[in-house]
């Protein structure tokens, strides 16, 4: 191995780490729940040096992880426990490369943050729409290749619909130049759509062209009580009928789930009078104004008022105000964590559906395990939810989890909506794929990845 390092050294130019403790922190994910071995880790300065590395790996074998935030939360960005892996961060590949206010477009590196690119948007007076809790460290190569969702899928859609164009080391070092800025384009098969999702299993993505929007004037957020999933149904039906233009996240959080986050966090508390069964977190952005962002979101929240969709609302009157609501939405899982062992879920059922799955998925689980607790809150208006339990004492999450995944698919939904499969759920994934969609998968991945050297035991098990 120390031959091969020096010989992987010399192959290019950016920065490899070997000492034990300089990989550490490459080699565990974020929620500490996996950690793997690797000979080194690269992180190479270009999209060359990415092909040179890659190509270096091909010739000997050695399986690749491509790695940006480290955020994910399915185990998709570490290695495996053995084998001659390596990791390769694209956390020096994040140069903004371009920014077209005429095409709404930016074109960046894949291991640019997040936050950067919507920063960098902003101060072209645009819009790039995609926010989510790890914003701060997580990279545009990561949210692409785990098509990640967050708050404001609802308005504005998910990565993959906020992608127009791919750079990608393919597996075998040749690079893929896609960087397409285009809204129409149908000369044959969409590549770029193989990649996103794809958890560095089909290559390495190295460049994006992403679509920015008009910068939102006004942004309004409230905190409503609803009685139930039903009620909180209701009011979303209602609320985007009237102001579809308007409604940017709707957002679904258990009292229980709250009442964690204000103990764990006493700082943080709720702006209602009583407490109640269940919260949604809504928010309102206008392109004119704040005032017309908020005048909006008050007249809607008056009509679930009156049509007892809705029993108490608190509209935030500053950006502070605004940032502490959602703060008790984003603390949910470091506050559950903190309170014991957690079953989680990242399901998704059509929204039509989503209350009837609440209910059913409840029970099943509150007859089977009567000593757990369901910690429920997500993307409602996406169908998309953190369907977590806390468990009793000597409760076996897989059971537990094995009646949710049989709730969701009874109600046509996923077990994956928007943290992918990674090693967390693969085989549950794999094993309910239809023979059809086994078959076309493994066809796609042994044309992309014959040697199968990318990312190895994660999406396909
Ligand atoms: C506090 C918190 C809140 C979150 N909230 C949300 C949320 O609301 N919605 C949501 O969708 N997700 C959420 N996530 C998870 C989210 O998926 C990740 O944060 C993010 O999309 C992953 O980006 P990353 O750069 O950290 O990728 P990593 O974790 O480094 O990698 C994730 C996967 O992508 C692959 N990968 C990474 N970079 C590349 C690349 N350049 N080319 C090919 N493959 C690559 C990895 O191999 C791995 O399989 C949250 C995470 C945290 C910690």
């Amino acid at each position: 191995v120390t031959d091969a390092l020096a010989s992987l050294r010399a192959a290019f130019s950016g920065g490899l780490l070997t000492g034990v403790a300089d990989m550490a922190p490459f080699l565990t994910d974020w929620r500490k729940a996996w950690t793997g071995t690797a000979h080194a880790v690269a992180l190479p300065d270009s999209t060359d040096d990415v092909a040179r590395i890659v190509r270096w790996c091909a010739a000997r074998g050695w399986r690749i992880v491509p790695q940006g935030g480290n955020t994910g939360q399915s185990g998709g960005s570490v290695p495996e426990a053995t084998g001659d892996n390596l990791v390769l961060s694209l956390q020096r590949l994040n140069r903004i490369r371009d920014v077209d206010p005429a095409n709404d477009t930016i074109s960046v590196d894949a291991g640019v943050i997040l936050q950067t690119v919507q920063e960098t948007a902003a101060a072209h007076d645009r819009f790039f729409p995609l926010s989510l809790g790890a914003e701060g460290s997580c990279t545009i190569g990561g949210n692409l290749a785990t098509n990640a969702g967050g708050t404001a899928v609802l308005r504005y859609g998910n990565a993959r619909d906020l992608c127009l164009g791919l750079e990608v080391v393919m597996p075998d070092g040749e690079i893929w130049h896609g960087m397409r800025g285009l809204r129409k384009d149908n000369s044959g098969y969409d590549l770029r759509d193989l990649f996103i999702g794809s958890e560095g299993t089909l290559g390495i993505i190295t460049g994006a062209v992403l679509k920015l929007f008009p910068k939102p004037a006004g942004r309004a957020t409230t905190l409503a009580a609803v009685a139930s999933p039903s009620d909180a149904m209701a009011a979303f039906a209602a609320i985007r009928a009237s102001h579809y233009n308007e409604l940017t996240a709707f957002e679904l959080m258990s009292g229980f789930a709250l009442g964690l986050v204000t103990t764990q966090f006493p700082g943080l508390r709720l702006p209602l009078g009583a407490p109640a069964l269940w919260y949604l977190l809504i928010e309102f952005t206008d392109l004119l104004s704040e005032t017309a962002a908020r005048e909006k979101l008050e007249a809607a929240l008056a009509a679930a008022l009156e049509a007892g969709h809705i029993t108490d609302a608190a509209v935030a009157t500053s950006l502070a105000q605004s940032r502490t609501l959602w703060q008790l939405r984003e603390r949910i899982s470091e506050a559950s964590g903190r309170t014991g062992k957690i079953a989680k879920h990242d399901i998704a059922v059509p929204v039509s559906r989503a209350a009837d799955f609440i209910a059913a998925a409840h029970a099943a689980v509150a007859d089977a395990f009567p000593a757990s607790k369901p910690i429920t809150f997500g993307h409602l208006g996406d169908g998309n939810l953190h369907f977590n339990y806390r468990l009793g004492d000597g409760d076996d999450a897989a059971a537990l989890t094995a009646i949710v995944n049989h709730e969701v698919r009874a109600c046509g939904g996923t077990i994956s909506a928007e943290h992918g499969l990674g090693v967390l759920r693969h085989r549950e994934a794999w094993a309910h794929c239809n023979p059809a969609e086994q078959r076309m998968t493994t066809a796609l991945k042994n044309a992309f990845d014959p040697a199968g050297i990318m990312n190895p035991g994660k999406v396909i098990p």
